[in-house]
């Protein structure tokens, strides 16, 4: 047994072994309505959701667990969640993201890179980051690579902040979340646009090393999902400290709730299967 759901509370009535993704319990021996579940593993993480094809309202969980009722906060579940659970999802979901390497109109690369096969090799290392990180904090998410074009643009080369607003309609793929790469942005080392105007990702290439790069392009992703930043102390592991008082990628953490927060904003788009937040 790994993760088991039940049709009601307290672990009672039928059961079922998930062992893979339910876009609808309906046809199922729980129906739509399981009430409680066990989870038994450390590795275990499931999201929940009220509607089918893991839609509507989300109740995200990790590792082990008995909650013998969905539906009651007291008891490890959530104030009015159990009264509908239609799907279930135990694997990620891959978002697509469209990558912009701005060069100076002669060509200059961003950063220090010296040829687009060396900034081709650390776009995929980065993407491979994320996505190592993604699993070790089981959110149930994956990045996939789906354009990376070099664009040549001197006023983008070296961001001004003026610029942070808008990025030209061509450099945008409407099924991809779409983040570019310039060589310096001011002072800043990324920015991330959910809720704000734009929604794109910048994060600069000037940077000491692949990993400071793949830190920032998982911090600016969190916040293009709408995660705000932690501050220091405790949340210091948290990868939505800013990478000044933050820990370096294989160190940082997400909340359970981050995740949760993240997973319900894919819910209500249809961002997760490579179509962008609109
Ligand atoms: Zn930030």
């Amino acid at each position: 047994m790994s993760i088991t759901l039940f049709a009601n509370t307290n672990f009672h009535g039928d059961s079922l072994v998930i062992k893979s993704d339910h876009d609808t319990l309906r046809g199922t021996n729980l129906g739509n309505n399981p009430s409680s579940i066990k989870m038994t593993e450390d590795d275990d993480a499931i999201l929940l959701c009220r509607k089918s094809n893991w839609n509507g309202e989300v109740f995200y969980l990790r590792g082990k667990h008995e909650i013998s009722d969905l539906g009651d906060s007291a008891k490890g579940g959530k104030q009015g969640f159990g009264s509908s659970i239609t799907s279930a999802r135990v694997s990620p979901f891959t978002i697509k993201v469209n990558i912009t390497i701005v060069t100076g109109e002669d060509g200059t690369l961003p950063g220090t890179w010296s040829s687009r096969t060396d900034a081709t090799q650390d776009i995929d290392s980065i993407i491979r980051k994320a996505n190592d990180f993604y699993k070790d904090e089981k959110a149930l998410l994956a990045v996939e690579l789906s354009d990376l074009t070099f664009r040549a643009d001197e006023k983008r080369f070296r961001m001004s902040e003026k610029e942070w607003d808008s990025i030209p309609g061509s450099w945008k793929n409407a099924h991809a979340v779409d983040i570019v790469f310039p060589d310096t942005l001011e002072e800043a080392v990324g920015l991330g646009n959910f809720p704000w105007h734009g929604k794109f990702c910048l994060v600069s290439a000037r940077r000491n090393n692949v990993d400071e790069m793949a830190r920032t392009f998982v911090h600016e992703l969190g916040h293009f999902w709408g995660l705000t930043h932690e501050s220091g102390g405790e949340q210091a592991a948290n990868i939505m400290t800013q990478s000044s008082t933050g820990k370096p990628l294989v160190d940082s953490r997400f909340r359970d709730g981050q995740i949760e927060d993240i997973q319900q904003v894919l819910a209500r788009n249809l961002a997760r299967q490579g179509d962008r937040i609109e």
